[in-house]
């Protein structure tokens, strides 16, 4: 049997933490090397605080990431930010296609391609986001549609090092809601296929992570489902307790 991918355990702050919340990423990195024999430890915060974020988990086990990036690598773009200028300010990786950007921000699966393009051009890991509404599950459409967005939104070229897949059902996120471990497996089983017939042997080492109201109490539930290759974390990775408490599923 292959091997599995190491697991990565990424939390998502969104648009939360001020400068004060580097307390909370220091709180992290000391309960890091528990895990670190694992799990990768990823944290990604406002943009605002990236630079601080990055200087201050270096020597550590912890890395930083982005929320989102422009396709292109300047320009006239009033706000956005290049994928350059993330690896610049110390990202290893960057979420594309989160679906909040999907539903707040219109993009469709061929932007969220170019911006996984743009950031390998950068050198950093796409991590792209996938999943389908509720309306969508209900009405059994939830194979086709991330069968639709992996299609288009993953670009050609794709292998381990520069890109991770999240698997995040629109209405898990922040509800507190999860699907069952066998409809886990059944997507995460799915996505693999497809990496496996798109990429030859590297579609079995990229990492696939669940994302969708994941907590310490399912943690260990959640990721021990076949092919789940860590979680991507929202509103629990914003305290460091249950950030690692989630990754800690990896000890048991
Ligand atoms: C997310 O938005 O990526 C996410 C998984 O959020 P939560 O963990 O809060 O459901």
């Amino acid at each position: 049997m292959a091997d599995t991918p190491r697991p990565l355990v990424a939390g998502n702050w969104k648009m939360n933490g001020l400068r004060g919340s580097a307390a909370e990423l220091t709180k992290i990195m000391s309960g890091a090397p528990e895990v670190a024999a694992r799990a990768d430890l990823m944290v990604c915060p406002p943009t605002t605080l990236l630079a601080t974020f990055a200087s201050l988990v270096q020597g550590t086990p912890v890395t930083v990431g982005a929320q989102d990036c422009h396709a292109e690598p300047s320009g006239a773009f009033t706000g956005d930010l290049s994928a350059e200028m993330l690896a610049d300010s110390g990202a290893v990786a960057v979420i594309v296609g989160h679906s909040e950007r999907r539903q707040y921000h219109r993009e469709t699966d061929v932007e969220v391609n170019a911006k996984a393009r743009a950031a390998w051009r950068a050198g950093l890991t796409a991590i792209v986001c996938v999943g389908e509404t509720k309306d969508e599950r209900e009405s059994e459409k939830t194979l086709d549609v991330v069968h639709q967005q992996t299609q288009t939104s993953l670009p050609d070229g794709a292998n381990a090092k520069n890109l991770v897949v999240a698997y995040e059902p629109v209405w898990a996120i922040g509800t507190g809601l999860t699907p069952t471990p066998a409809d886990v497996a059944a997507v995460h089983g799915f996505i693999r296929r497809h990496l496996e017939t798109r990429y030859g042997a590297a579609g079995n080492d990229i990492r696939i992570l669940y994302g969708g109201s994941v907590k310490p109490s399912n943690a260990v539930e959640l990721l021990h489902v076949p092919n789940v290759d860590g979680a991507l974390v929202g509103g629990a990775s914003l305290k460091a307790d249950d950030f690692l408490g989630i990754a800690r599923a990896y000890l048991a």
